[in-house]
């Protein structure tokens, strides 16, 4: 291909990145709109708090009356006490403060309520003494919303009839909308939680139940009293009243008991979690050294949940999606998924429960530990997973997308008011956060690694950490293990946590028979606009691997960050032998190499590349293909180095591969050169699908299977090749005549089967589907079957099923509204539609979504967001910044 054909990509590349840069900085500009200061003075701390609730589940009637009795130090003498809290009404008549040891009342004067700043503050008539303790009680009622925040209410169909739960969510931070509260994750306390409920339903809490009592004048109510809690942080707190069943483990797995909750119609779907579960906590009992604190795990599947899943300690709640598991019907993808979010969240309980991060600024403590230790938490009970393959595709390479734009923003982050702080879970906390805890554990050594991990929590248990507590800790294990480092771990991270971005390594060797050269490092921008006033210095402390033969152990280097560049070390190879950096793409950075180096490995590549390893292939092609749409190598040389997929036959650089090719796809989709890319598209993927095959073998690996959905992804859906469209409409067909069932098709293919079946099909191949989707129980067979249903053409019915986003009788949860709206806006079909559709409804569905803030960040930003990745011409762009 030559250079004036991928002169449209170029100009419209820019475009994408251009609206990216615009969306993510109006995203921050938004959570940096100051509302007076959102925090509480900390001249008062709680101790204890006991706790009371009644959520009435009922239709006409969803509130949750409760009561408050909070024990607090006093730490600075005062005459007001502030608290967090939001959509709750107060009884201020029933405030009653009190000073514990002389049981004297102290008046209060008044309530002021700051809605917007979410603080309630109680002035009083005398004041509180440092040093003493008080008490402070009150009642209130909250409401028991549908927004999947505070205290709120779930639906689920059983037998014809609408069933309703009653659940909680409040992270991050809602715990004050149950109950008033000092909301914030350094003012730790006990909690003592009495719950009432119905008979007819039970109640769950963090801590197992002491006894049941009938609540005085209400015949069919119960109050259900629980034990005292650890020292946590509120947003931990965990409460569901619900008519779930309760599956428990098999009691051998572990001492701790598990037991999953779910609803009664799905408890045969309990068995993988209940299984794999227990023997996670028990690896992460082995590998922090720090055994679990509490006396049970309850785990429960919430029918509409707005995050993944949420680590209240002892009492985790799942999205169904998540969490259950057909060993017939659930896809591999699906049991991956419910094995790393049980990971992660079981994680939690040392990184995040035992160790809380001081302010949310510092949230990649926690979630950046744990999304590291979902990896080996998966490794530990499925090894056949091949997680570290992973890693690289799909964390690291996923969050070096974001954090290669000028408007990333670093580790470090904070916002200035509440209804922001959800938007600081963003992938760079997760990703970014797990891939510099990854690059530490390698540079550091397995074994002081975990050791350092071990320091850590054991020196802030029950309490709270800043960056520096972590680095501490890593820093006297590195002593007393006495490894040697080029600095301390602390000025060595810092750069990593504090700055935006990540460096690109350039590597230019002379080839003059001295191996000499060098190695420089600059940071890595997909575009740099000429008007920036960032004046901080990009450069960073960055352990150096690299290596010439595969079979050998790596080298490694370190360049610090006052250097701009380094001389080459001995890289132990001829002037004709190929040199890689980045041995298993560990390190958190890019690499670039001169044209000669380029030209020896891509010879490699042609004549045996397996003698790479399959992690650095994947880290050649993201690297080169990313290094190119910066243009700091040609997009012809990027390009070169894919002709050798036609040979590649692993999972790992076929994704980094497929995200890749797939954004060249989208730009080039609609111009005259689209046909003649669709044939070297071609050319590299048939050889893949002929080697895979269509239908699955019983002996296929976990990450086979996985390539296989690679190869059908492009010969059915992208691609259309005959053998593949006419092999999933054969299959469609039969199961739409009865003359196969569902339990025929492999899980594994449904969705692209019936992707490709539909996209080529009209209203019956749709319809068929849908049906399915409303019949389906199974939640990530929905999901699927959702997904599928996006691959429509006929634009009259992605219209329908734009309506259907915002229409709660649909049978679309609000909680896959995202979902449904970027799969259809990924449909080159189905993008000018959703386009227009947000354009000319956008009051109406800001309107559904509003209250809804969804997890990291609005549900309107992600809508407009997944827009984006299509747009591909300057009137696409108009359109979009009309939007
Ligand atoms: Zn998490």
């Amino acid at each position: 291909m030559s250079r004036n054909k991928m002169s449209p990509f170029r100009k419209d590349s820019l475009v994408l990145v251009a609206i990216t840069a615009l969306i993510f900085s109006q995203t921050w500009r938004t959570a940096m709109t100051d509302e007076g200061g959102m925090r509480l003075p900390k001249n008062v701390l709680p101790v204890s708090y006991d706790i009371q609730l009644l959520p009435i589940i009922e239709e006409g009637n969803f509130t949750t009356p409760g009561f408050v009795e909070i024990v607090v130090d006093c730490i600075e003498t005062t005459s007001a006490i502030s608290m967090n809290s939001a959509d709750i009404s107060i009884d201020e008549s029933s405030i009653m403060i009190s000073d514990i040891a002389s049981q004297e009342p102290i008046g209060v004067m008044n309530l002021m309520v700051e809605d917007d700043r979410q603080i309630i503050t109680i002035e009083l008539d005398s004041q509180l003494m440092s040093g003493r303790q008080y008490k402070i009680s009150m009642n209130f009622v909250a409401v028991l919303n549908d927004e999947l925040r505070g205290f709120y209410r779930s639906t689920y169909e059983e037998n014809g009839e609408t069933k309703y739960l009653a659940v909680t969510q409040f992270s991050a931070p809602d715990a004050r909308r149950s109950f008033p509260c000092f909301d914030e994750p350094n003012m730790k306390a006990v909690f003592t939680i009495k719950l009432g409920r119905k008979l007819s339903m039970s109640s769950n809490s963090n801590m197992p139940k002491i006894k049941t009592e009938p609540i005085q004048g209400m015949a069919d109510y119960v109050w259900d009293y629980y034990q005292t809690t650890v020292k946590m942080s509120s947003y931990l707190v965990g409460m569901m009243v619900s008519e779930f069943t309760g599956v428990p483990s098999e009691s051998e797995l572990n001492r701790v008991p598990f037991t999953i909750w779910t609803r009664p119609s799905l408890t045969n779907l309990t068995k993988y979690a209940g299984n794999i579960a227990p023997q996670i906590l028990k690896y992460f009992e082995y590998f922090t050294q720090i055994d679990y604190p509490l006396p049970k795990v309850d785990i429960a599947a919430i029918p509409d949940f707005a995050a993944g899943a949420m680590e209240n300690w002892g009492h985790i709640n799942f999205r169904e999606a998540d969490l259950l598991i057909d060993e017939q019907r659930s896809s591999e993808v699906a049991k991956q998924r419910v094995a790393e979010v049980t990971g992660h969240e079981l994680g939690h309980m040392w990184f995040g429960n035992l160790v809380t991060h001081d302010w949310w600024s510092l949230v990649w403590l926690k979630e950046g530990f744990a999304r590291y230790v979902q990896y080996i938490g998966t490794d530990s009970v499925e090894p056949g997973f091949q997680m570290d393959e992973q890693f690289g595709v799909a964390t690291l390479q996923s969050v070096f997308r974001v954090d290669s734009l000028e408007s990333s923003r670093p580790l470090d982050f904070d916002v200035n008011n509440s209804a922001s702080l959800n938007t600081l879970f963003d992938v760079v906390v997760y990703d970014k956060g797990a891939s510099i805890v990854r690059m530490m554990a390698n540079f550091l050594g397995p074994e002081t690694f975990r050791r350092s991990m071990t320091r850590y929590l054991h020196s802030r248990a029950y309490a709270n950490a800043v960056q520096d507590d972590l680095w501490r800790a890593v820093q006297e294990q590195i002593e007393l293990d006495g490894l040697v480092l080029p600095a301390t771990v602390k000025t060595i991270m810092d750069p990593w946590t504090n700055k935006m971005g990540y460096p690109l390594i350039t590597v230019t060797r002379n080839y003059d028979g001295t191996s000499g050269g060098t190695i420089s490092q600059s940071r890595f921008l997909l575009r740099k606009s000429t008007n920036s006033t960032d004046s901080i210095v990009y450069r960073w402390w960055v352990p150096l691997t690299f290596t010439a033969d595969f079979s050998l152990p790596q080298k490694s280097i370190w360049i610090s960050d006052k250097e701009d560049s380094i001389p080459l070390p001995d890289l132990s190879a001829t002037d004709d032998e190929w040199v890689l950096f980045n041995v298993g793409q560990v390190g958190y950075y890019r690499v670039s190499y001169d044209d000669t180096n380029y030209g020896l490995i891509l010879q490699q590549l042609a004549t045996d590349h397996t003698v790479i390893s399959a992690k650095n292939r994947a880290q050649l092609l993201d690297d080169t293909l990313t290094i190119a749409r910066a243009n700091i190598v040609p997009y012809e040389k990027a390009l070169d180095l894919t002709k050798y997929l036609a040979l590649e036959r692993d999972y790992a650089p076929w994704t980094a591969a497929t995200n890749a090719l797939d954004f060249i796809d989208i730009m080039l989709y609609g111009y005259p050169d689209f046909n003649e890319w669709k044939v070297y598209l071609s050319d590299l993927v048939v050889p893949l699908y002929k080697y895979v095959g269509f239908d699955e073998g019983t002996r296929d690996t976990h990450l086979f299977i996985y390539t296989r959905t690679h190869a059908i992804h492009w010969a059915c859906t992208k691609l259309e090749i005959d053998d593949c469209v006419q092999h999933a409409n054969q299959v469609y067909a039969s199961w739409m005549t009865n003359v196969i069932t569902e339990n025929d098709i492999s899980p594994n293919l449904l969705r692209l089967i019936s992707c490709s079946a539909i996209a080529n099909g009209s209203d019956p191949e749709w319809n068929f589907g849908y049906q399915k989707y409303l019949a389906s129980t199974l939640a990530n067979e929905k999901i699927d079957l959702l997904k599928a249903m996006t691959c429509t053409k006929e634009t009259d019915i992605i219209y329908h099923m734009l309506e259907m986003m915002i229409n709660e009788t649909s049978g679309i949860r609000l909680q896959d509204a995202n979902t449904l709206f970027s799969s259809i806006a990924a449909n080159p079909v189905g993008h000018g539609v959703a386009l227009d559709f947000l354009a000319t409804r956008w009051d109406e569905v800001n309107a559904y979504f509003s209250g809804y803030v969804g997890f990291g960040g609005s549900s309107m930003p992600g809508l407009f967001r997944s827009l984006c990745d299509r747009v591909n011409t300057n009137e696409q762009l108009a359109e979009s910044t009309r939007v």
